[in-house]
């Protein structure tokens, strides 16, 4: 279910990855070929299959269509079913209650705007705020319908001191090391810490650590093998969003086994 819905929102995700960088709408004018400007039909726009139907390439002109918006379509349908599966054994049902349905909405909409803000970080090294504003409001709203229903309003005080803690973290660090952080992953820290710290603080803190560690690593490895030319070369956002979802998924089971080491 949560997979099909992937594939519509990952075609989607294509049009915004294109067009928010640009100050494009997302919603008009409706997709056309960059290389004839023909209108995409709509039997052309389903996700993955039109690409593979047409090979790659426009039926009008023949102009040839990247790979990667498929690619961007098959992902965000594997991470939104992953997305539901996670969901279901957090609660152990499948498709129950409307705390999971809306907690689940949640996580669906962070997994929507991590793919998006990850590519566009990667191909123009910003975070737009025409993304992450609205993140705080759309995932503050489903998180405080999920505890109106669950009635755990320490989840959701845990959640807004999350927000302030990692945004605060990451505006000391962007102050503290100059061409380090920028301000957009400042704002994107917020979004991360109100949505792990809801889920509890061994989600925030491995989400958070997460980030670092697996940067750090991949650094370390471009480094070894000379393939980074500019420091400034790799941004960060990506990794945020990485250690997050690892924060979300494992950060649970990570931090009582910690805890657990520590003898607490
Ligand atoms: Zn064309």
């Amino acid at each position: 279910m949560s997979g099909l819905l992937g594939l519509l929102i990952g075609s989607f995700l294509n049009v915004v990855v294109h067009r928010v960088p640009a100050g494009m709408s997302v919603v008009s004018p409706p997709s056309a070929c960059p290389g004839c400007g023909h209108h995409i039909r709509h039997r052309d726009n389903v996700p993955v299959l039109s690409w593979v139907v047409l090979r790659g390439r426009c039926r009008d002109c023949a102009t040839r269509i990247s790979v990667r918006y498929p690619l961007v379509e098959a992902a965000t349908c594997v991470l939104f079913a992953l997305v539901g599966v996670l969901v279901a054994t957090r609660s152990g049902s499948v498709g129950g209650t409307v705390q999971e349905v809306v907690l689940a909405a949640a996580l669906l909409y962070l997994m929507a705007v991590s793919v998006a803000l990850a590519l566009i970080d990667l191909d123009t090294h910003t975070l737009p705020n025409r993304i992450v504003y609205p993140s705080y409001v759309v995932l503050g709203a489903l998180l405080l319908a999920a505890t109106v229903v669950s009635g755990d309003w320490g989840a959701f005080v845990r959640g807004l001191v999350g927000c302030g803690v990692l945004g605060s973290a990451y505006l000391v660090l962007a102050i503290a090391v100059p061409g380090g952080m920028g301000l957009g992953d400042v704002k994107l820290a917020g979004v991360l810490g109100l949505v792990l710290a809801y889920l509890g603080w061994g989600p925030l803190a491995v989400g958070s650590f997460s980030a670092f560690l697996l940067g750090g690593i991949f650094a370390i490895v471009l480094l070894a093998v000379r393939r980074t030319g500019r420091r400034t070369g790799i941004p960060f956002g990506p990794w945020m969003l990485v250690g997050a979802w690892t924060g979300i998924v494992l950060g649970t089971p990570i931090w009582d086994a910690y805890l657990h080491l520590l003898g607490l």
